[in-house]
């Protein structure tokens, strides 16, 4: 799905002694079927930037464009609400978010939420539920009974259950060990690569994953864009990054050996940012 920031500026509680803006001058094109990462400091306006592009936020000035639905400053509570059924969010931790007392119920409260019917939801939980590599067995059982791993994949499931074009990724291995984060990035690859009409953007501090998964990087610094290009491009300009703390110079190095990135040859691009 199309997105794009034009001229945005987004200052949180306006008119108080607390004002503060976190984000200005932000221009940006998400193309359809696009894998894009944003990285930058904690404070960098990440967090406030993926709000608006699923309508949590309106922009205090300038305009977010989501498919052919508009957002600005006084656009409607209705339309941010439709916004959301095309965007699914990944927060960081999601399973604090699973309260239901089966896994099935939690997975298909999201479909549900937007207006499906019972039976079709439960359809789609089971579908989303296989993806993420939850056994059938395990429906009918809490989700507080499952690992921490396992709880996230429920999570998951609840996210994609909803059908969304975009998926927002906040962090969304944190807190997992080296495999099960993999895991977990191949699993939102998987959904990603198999239709033309789905996007991702992926909001991380891993430069792998960065480097491996993105198609555009964004690095944000102090509610602007700093740099914005292919992995390529954003980690040849090294120099410019280091200061912004979030490269190192073997990742300079990596990736000038490194093939540009093409759908399906995401292997070539396996690298570890701390060996030499
Ligand atoms: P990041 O996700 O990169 O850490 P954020 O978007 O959370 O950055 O924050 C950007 C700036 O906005 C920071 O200076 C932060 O302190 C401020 N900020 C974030 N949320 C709020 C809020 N609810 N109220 C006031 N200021 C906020």
């Amino acid at each position: 799905m199309y997105m794009e920031a034009k001229n945005v500026k987004f200052t949180y509680m306006v008119g108080s002694p607390f004002e503060k803006t976190a984000l200005q001058n932000i221009n940006l094109t998400l193309e359809p079927n696009s894998y894009t990462v944003l990285i930058g400091h904690t404070g960098s306006g990440k967090s406030t930037l993926i709000q608006l592009f699923n309508g949590l936020l309106k922009p205090t000035d300038g305009s977010i464009q989501i498919g052919n639905r508009e957002i600005k400053r006084d656009t409607k509570q209705k339309h941010l609400y439709d916004v959301r059924k095309d965007v699914g969010m990944v927060f960081q931790y999601p399973e604090h978010q699973l309260f239901h007392e089966t896994i099935l119920k939690d997975v298909a409260f999201g479909p549900m939420n937007f207006g499906m019917s019972q039976e079709e939801a439960e359809k789609r939980a089971k579908e989303s539920l296989k993806l993420v590599g939850i056994e059938e067995g395990l429906y009918e059982r809490s989700p507080f009974d499952l690992s921490g791993g396992q709880m996230r994949r429920v999570a998951i499931a609840g996210v994609l259950a909803s059908n969304p074009k975009t998926l927002i990724l906040d962090e969304p291995t944190a807190g997992l060990d080296p495999q099960g984060k993999e895991d977990i990035m191949e699993l939102f690859y998987k959904w990603y690569e198999v239709s033309e009409e789905r996007s991702i953007i992926l909001v991380t501090h891993h430069m792998e994953d960065a480097a491996k998964y993105g198609d555009q990087l964004i690095v944000l610094e102090q509610g602007g864009i700093h740099l914005t290009g292919t992995p390529k491009e954003v980690f040849l300009q090294g120099d410019r990054l280091r200061k912004t703390g979030l490269s190192q110079p073997e990742t300079v190095r990596l990736l000038e050996s490194l093939k540009d990135k093409s759908k399906g040859h995401i292997d070539t691009l396996k690298f570890h940012l701390n060996e030499t």
